[in-house]
């Protein structure tokens, strides 16, 4: 359980697929020093170990469609139970429907949430963007690659493999995004009303999106 007498910084980081949640999330979550907890590098790293979980996990993944709400609970509530995670964690990926909402109000009753940022970045972009996206299949780094040739590269951190998402796929992609509007996007009215919610242009330097994002956050805490 998380301490309730932390003064950690607590966020949730929302956008649709490609608006660049990843990439901010990670920022964010060095730069408050907090563990980034990612559902979606979680899942793939248990497909990854081959596990039976995790191969019961592609089987959703790879469709493009959402793991069920009891598991997602479960796999939030063992990583909040982490020491690293008492001080503080940023979200990426959770909540995602309006049943994960409801479970995180209850893990949060007693800490509370310091920001919900939304990346908002049109779908036109953001399709454009996965149809480009390559992921260090090591350590999660994301790439664009101009060329969609499929050409092999290594990632410049670490030498792993930087491969296209199985789920990537334009079906899966289109899936995905229609899962958001109708089932992640709602949940957004709730952050706004409790007043914790950062609406966030995620269309240009990312750089810049991250100072914006940072000098927000920090007049919050
Ligand atoms: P994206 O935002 O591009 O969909 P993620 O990396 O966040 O990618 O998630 C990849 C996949 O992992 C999802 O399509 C889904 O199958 C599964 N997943 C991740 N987070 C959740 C969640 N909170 N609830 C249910 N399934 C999830």
């Amino acid at each position: 359980m998380n301490d309730p007498t932390s003064k950690g910084v607590r966020l949730v980081v929302f956008g649709r697929q490609g608006a660049g949640k990843g990439t901010q999330a990670t920022r964010l979550a060095t730069n408050y020093g907090i563990p980034h907890i990612s559902t979606g590098d979680m899942l793939r790293a248990a497909v990854k170990d081959g596990t039976a979980f995790g191969m019961r996990a592609k089987e959703y993944m790879d469709a493009g469609q959402l793991l069920p709400d009891d598991i997602m609970l479960g796999i939030i509530e063992e990583r909040f139970g982490e020491p690293d995670a008492v001080g503080g964690w940023l979200l990426d990926g959770f909540p995602r429907t309006p049943g994960q909402a409801a479970d995180l109000q209850r893990l949060v009753s007693q800490t509370g949430m310091d920001a919900a940022v939304n990346l908002e970045v049109p779908e036109e972009v953001v399709v454009e963007r996965i149809s480009s996206r390559r992921v260090c299949n090591e350590c999660g780094t994301i790439y664009s690659v101009s060329d969609s040739s499929g050409a092999t590269q290594k990632c410049a951190k670490c030498g792993g493999v930087v491969e296209q998402r199985a789920d990537d796929t334009e079906e899966a992609v289109r899936k995905r995004l229609a899962i958001y509007n109708e089932q992640t996007a709602p949940l957004l009215d709730w952050f706004r009303a409790e007043g914790l919610l950062l609406e966030v242009d995620g269309v240009g330097d990312p750089d810049e999106i991250s100072a914006g994002i940072i000098a927000e956050i920090d007049e919050r805490i």
